[in-house]
């Protein structure tokens, strides 16, 4: 099983019309701080290398950053206390806030790929609210899926807040099952935690995809 870096796994599936941020990587703080030049604050930097699986945990990722180099310096002294040395960073534009889902796939040892569409995010594991399909998935499966999710009414618009956009969420779950179904034989996992659905869009902060 091989993790593909976080900012290869999104531009592979941004290649299959999944928005992610727009973002630069590097290897040392300084470097960071210039490959920054281009791109609208506020900024997330994330380290990433073996040994960064969950990065919230171990204090990989800085949300409101101003200054990427410091916040990436500061960064790699609190890894190197756990014992982690970074293979490099990434610094990207930071999505407006919305309802936290995850999107991804896993292989089922009998009947193959199945695609995965769920609330909560970071908080899936608790909230037990996904839907699942085996692949492929037509545009009529990808929205039964939401229907069928229990806190589905989050993505209607829930105290005033406007409805998330349902249709670019279906398109992100087709596109999913497309880009795990180009891999073949090739797909072990594929995750995006969390995807964030506003009213005019949907962008997938964080992927992470295992080859088999
Ligand atoms: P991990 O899941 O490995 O801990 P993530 O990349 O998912 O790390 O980042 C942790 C959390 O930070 C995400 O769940 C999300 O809430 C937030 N986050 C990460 N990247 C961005 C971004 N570009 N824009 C907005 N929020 C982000
Ligand atoms: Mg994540």
């Amino acid at each position: 099983m091989n993790a593909i870096p976080e900012h290869e796994a999104k531009a592979w599936i941004g290649g299959f019309g999944v928005a992610v941020p727009r973002g630069a990587t590097a290897r040392t703080p300084a470097e960071l701080e210039a490959a920054a030049g281009g791109l609208t604050p506020p900024l997330v930097v994330k380290a990433y290398g073996p040994g960064l699986v969950h990065k919230s945990d171990a204090g990989a990722v800085r949300l409101n950053v101003g200054s990427p180099g410091a916040a990436a310096a500061e960064m790699l002294g609190a890894l190197a206390a756990q014992g982690i040395e970074p293979a490099g960073f990434l610094v990207e534009e930071q999505a407006e806030p919305g309802v936290e889902m995850i999107v991804g796939a896993v292989r089922d040892p009998v009947f193959g790929p199945v695609l995965l569409a769920g609330l909560g995010g970071v908080w899936t594991e608790a909230l037990h609210d996904t839907a699942l399909r085996l692949l492929p998935v037509t545009e009529a499966d990808a929205r039964a899926m939401l229907d069928e999710l229990r806190g589905k009414a989050l993505l209607d618009g829930l105290r005033g807040r406007p409805p998330v956009d349902k249709d670019a969420l279906v398109k992100l779950l087709l596109a999913v099952g497309s880009a795990v179904e180009s891999l073949g034989e090739g797909f072990g996992e594929f995750e995006l935690n969390p995807v964030i659905c506003g009213p005019s869009g949907v962008i997938a902060v964080d992927a992470r995809r295992i080859d088999a």
